[in-house]
């Protein structure tokens, strides 16, 4: 039997189950650093380092360009502890099979991510799995998972919480619920999906009428006003900085995501949350938790 939540125990499928999250003692701040790596239609990959820990939030670039991007920073793929996988689809894991398997890094994810990522890799992997709607813990860093309307097998976004600040992502829904943004809350620094421009995106010429359907439903992606929607419903003291991701390429421009979110927060006077548009090509800015946190930037340069 599969006990979820059981202690560590091997099965059939190879994965070990996760004890559930405890409270985490109240520790003297260590140093909480983040960045991310790549984000967009075309690859989703991020990284954690608080203290010792070393995490990857996905795993959506290949493995070259993922050892890259992290040798930019002083790190090497060798060196992490985990990789945390919202979902199956190819924009977050194909790197997996040279990070994770070749290196036999720990894959965390639910059941049925798990089963889609074996049947699309035909690649064995050491799996940790969570029940969705639960917390779990990689050394310091409390991991809290919450369900999100998308079209894979389990989606999930997540709220990473250390001594130094919590961490959010919600990318890769259709609409956010009142549980997602509930989730979210709590988030110091928040990674919020502005996916498309819906003009854009129904002016495109190139994408088929069923493809707009998928993107613009209820299971799709988060457009740049509904992301704009949750930044105004989660607008407090404690949000500090808002990386704006998963930007399509063909169907976003940068200054518009940016736009769409700063103007909201600029009615709702909240001129203390930073804003930084990710890019699929370079990484972002490394923002550190707990420290003095940094102006809004201006928006990148369309590419
Ligand atoms: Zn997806
Ligand atoms: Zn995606």
């Amino acid at each position: 039997m599969l006990g979820l939540f059981g202690s560590a125990e091997n099965t059939a499928f190879g994965e070990k189950h996760l004890p559930p999250r405890r409270t985490l003692p109240n520790v003297a701040p260590v140093s909480v650093r983040f960045t991310i790596l790549a984000s967009g239609s075309s690859g989703n990959c991020a990284y954690l380092e608080a203290g010792e820990t070393r995490l990857l939030i996905d795993a959506g670039l290949s493995g070259r360009q993922t050892r890259q991007r992290l040798a930019t920073l002083g790190r090497a793929p060798e060196g992490l502890h985990g990789i945390l996988l919202t979902h199956e689809h190819s924009d977050h894991i194909s790197g997996l099979v040279a990070l994770a398997a070749k290196l036999q890094i720990p894959v965390y994810c639910n059941r049925l991510t798990a089963e889609a990522v074996t049947e699309i890799t035909e690649a064995k992997f050491d799996f940790r799995l969570f029940t969705t709607g639960g917390g779990f813990e990689v050394n310091e860093v409390g991991v809290e998972t919450f369900a999100v309307p998308h079209d894979a097998m389990d989606p999930v976004g997540f709220l990473l919480r250390t001594s130094a600040g919590n961490l959010g992502f919600l990318t890769d829904l259709g609409h956010a619920t009142r549980l997602t943004v509930e989730r979210v809350r709590p988030a110091n620094v928040l990674v919020l999906e502005t996916n498309h421009d819906v003009k854009l995106l129904q002016d495109d010429l190139r994408r088929p009428w069923s493809l707009k359907q998928r993107i613009l439903g209820r299971h799709g992606h988060l457009s740049n006003e509904a992301g704009a929607a949750v930044a105004e419903q989660i607008v407090s003291e404690n949000l500090h900085h808002l990386f704006l991701g998963h930007l399509s390429r063909d169907c976003n421009r940068p200054e518009l995501a940016h736009r769409a979110v700063s103007s909201v927060l600029q009615k709702t006077g909240a001129a203390h949350v930073g804003i930084t548009v990710a890019s699929q090509d370079v990484p972002c800015p490394t923002i550190e938790l707990g420290a003095q946190i940094p102006a809004i930037e201006p928006a990148p340069a369309a590419n």
